[in-house]
């Protein structure tokens, strides 16, 4: 396992050269040295889009797309069989985040990855994502394959982030169907953490805590969609 991190500036060792970076996974798990490392590590700044050249840079010579797939690459060499990216394309421009999607998605099919791929961007996740959770105050209130999630949401949460994604038809109003404040994770209700904010809240919810239960081929937490 593996993971590329939300910021490509600061996962980036500034005094390392990207070949280091690159390759420094080999060096801990003591998987190659000399000419095989340096091999092995301008084979995979190739596959990521990057020159072999570019080893003997160091990371302030990058954009910031090219920073993420310097930090692809790192994840990559070990050739792990499951990934964690966590906001990987939330910092870069949207353009570039097409890009490292794109190569993403590449990678995943060449390489026969999986990938947990954690982003706030309800499109981004549709695009690259076979499954979707869904979490709220810690804890994953709905988990769906892509399709069903987004054509019959059963959370009331799931519901209101669905409705609150902008629509550039300026004749259709803004319907954000949640109001209140998120819920304080040290310091959860009783029951349902929803039940403060859900339109569809009953009086059983602000006392059982809902479980997370299988429905066919999805799960949820909630007493109502069950
Ligand atoms: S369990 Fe009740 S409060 Fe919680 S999401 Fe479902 S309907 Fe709303």
């Amino acid at each position: 396992m593996q993971m590329i991190f939300q910021d490509p500036f600061s996962s980036l060792n500034p005094r390392m050269t990207v070949g280091d970076i690159v390759g420094e996974p080999l060096l801990i798990h003591n998987l190659a040295k000399g000419s095989e490392k340096k091999d092995r590590i301008e084979v995979m700044l190739k596959k990521v889009g990057l020159k072999p050249e570019h080893s003997m840079r160091y990371p302030h010579a990058f954009s910031g797309g090219q920073r993420q797939r310097i930090g692809i690459a790192r994840a990559l060499i070990l050739h792990p069989d499951f990934i964690v990216a966590d906001e990987a394309v939330s910092a870069l421009d949207v353009s570039v985040q097409a890009q490292v999607i794109n190569l993403l998605q590449d990678l995943q099919a060449e390489m026969g990855l999986t990938i947990l791929f954690i982003a706030h961007n309800l499109g981004v996740v549709r695009h690259c994502c076979t499954r979707i959770a869904v979490m709220y105050a810690g804890k994953m209130v709905e988990l769906a394959p892509t399709d069903q999630l987004f054509e019959d949401p059963k959370h009331p949460y799931t519901r209101a982030l669905l409705s609150a994604v902008p629509d550039p038809d300026p004749d259709i109003a803004m319907n954000y169907g949640i109001s209140g404040e998120v819920a304080d994770v040290g310091n959860l209700p009783k029951g349902c953490s929803f039940a403060p904010r859900c339109p569809d809240c009953m009086d059983m919810c602000r006392n059982e805590q809902p479980e997370f239960c299988k429905t066919n081929d999805r799960f949820v937490s909630c007493i109502k969609a069950l």
